[in-house]
């Protein structure tokens, strides 16, 4: 089925379900401080943006009114779609299975390479955004044999309250949760939403500071704390890095990340280069040349790392390698896999365990 179709069948559901109220649309915020003269200070990401009366933060969706913050897009989701867990990309987790995915407008970042940017650069107002409560969402996820809810599109800290609560009850009734996520927050929201989350799938846009300011409007450091923080957590994630002509494409840099990475977090994560297609205000880029795309992977295989990937285009590598015997475990195209030789998260040919979530066990 397409899921073009499934989005108009999903949005037909909502419409009937519909006569949320007022109320339940405008829900207080987590994590913020009060301040003098009815400012407060949003703490729930790295910006902690300083809000008077009436003011909306960076990311278009939390605004103070009388001195209380609120999230404005409380079941108000603005993309709903059934997609397959390759396209997060997660490639270690539930192979071949389908994920209910679901966003609502707005980021906290203000990356120039943006492919969502009609629906992370808006505002609530800006754009159609429908209703559904958490427990709808789960519903949903539930009717169209969906595996896992996945947060994603734009990025989903900035509707913390409502990931938060559909995680939880999607856990209550056996599904995974997917974040694919900017890293772009702080270290407490980061530790309460991890008891929920099963899966991510984390950018590192690039290996340097000025890289974060000129292309995203972010920094890396708080990034590169959520990668490790996610690592404590115990949540499972895969790394990608778009890799952008002229931007962050310096084999040096390259080569600094993947040490980093080693270093930091270990040679078992998944590491997806991506390649850049010419967007937002990036239209007078090129694409990444695929010679650029085959030097990052292969200075990731001169790192060690034991799972690379190079995605938005096929004739790399998009196979999963058992990093013992080299046999090809499962075999990709696109989106689909084409040969699962993996027995309960171990190749089949010689019993090495391959990193990640193969089997729907509780977590
Ligand atoms: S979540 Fe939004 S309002 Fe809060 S600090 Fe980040 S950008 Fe500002
Ligand atoms: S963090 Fe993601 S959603 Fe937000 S602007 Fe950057 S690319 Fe777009």
């Amino acid at each position: 089925m397409k899921s073009g179709y499934i989005l108009i069948i999903l949005l037909s559901a909502i419409f009937l379900a519909g006569g949320i109220k007022v109320s339940e649309l405008l829900r207080e915020a987590e994590f913020y401080t009060k301040l003098k003269n009815d400012f407060v200070r949003c703490d729930l990401c790295p910006n902690t943006c300083v809000l008077k009366d009436g003011d909306t933060g960076t990311c278009n969706v939390r605004q103070n009114l009388n001195g209380t913050l609120y999230s404005l897009v409380y079941n108000q989701p603005v993309s709903l779609n059934i997609d397959p867990i390759e396209k997060k990309p997660l490639y270690h987790f539930l192979p071949g299975s389908k994920v209910f995915s679901l966003a609502t407008v707005g980021c906290n970042l203000n990356c120039n390479f943006c492919q969502n940017w009609t629906i992370s650069q808006s505002a609530p107002h800006e754009v159609q955004t429908y209703e559904a409560t958490p427990e709808e969402i789960v519903q949903m996820a539930k009717d169209y044999n969906c595996k896992s809810i996945a947060f994603t599109y734009t990025e989903p800290t900035v509707f913390f309250e409502y990931m938060y609560d559909i995680a939880k009850i999607a856990q209550e009734n056996d599904l995974k949760t997917v974040w694919v996520t900017c890293g772009y927050i702080n270290e407490a929201p980061l530790r309460k939403l991890a008891q929920f989350i099963d899966a991510a799938n984390i950018d590192l846009k690039g290996f340097s500071e000025e890289f974060y300011t000129t292309y995203t409007t972010g920094h890396l450091d708080p990034v590169l704390n959520t990668l490790q923080v996610a690592k404590e957590e115990g949540i499972f994630f895969e790394i990608t890095n778009l890799v952008i002509p002229n931007g962050n494409d310096d084999p040096k840099m390259i080569r600094a990340m993947c040490e980093w990475i080693k270093q930091n977090l270990g040679d078992e994560y998944p590491l997806h280069f991506s390649r850049f297609f010419p967007n937002f205000k990036l239209t007078n880029c090129p694409q990444t040349p695929a010679k650029t795309l085959k030097q990052a992977y292969n200075i990731a295989l001169e790192e060690s790392l034991k799972f690379v990937y190079v995605g938005n285009i096929s004739t790399i590598s998009e196979d999963t390698i058992c990093p013992n015997c080299r046999k090809r475990v499962i075999i990709r195209s696109g989106y689909t896999i084409l040969e699962n030789n993996l027995e309960e998260g171990n190749c089949k040919f010689c019993g090495e365990t391959i990193s990640g979530l193969f089997i729907n066990e509780k977590k």
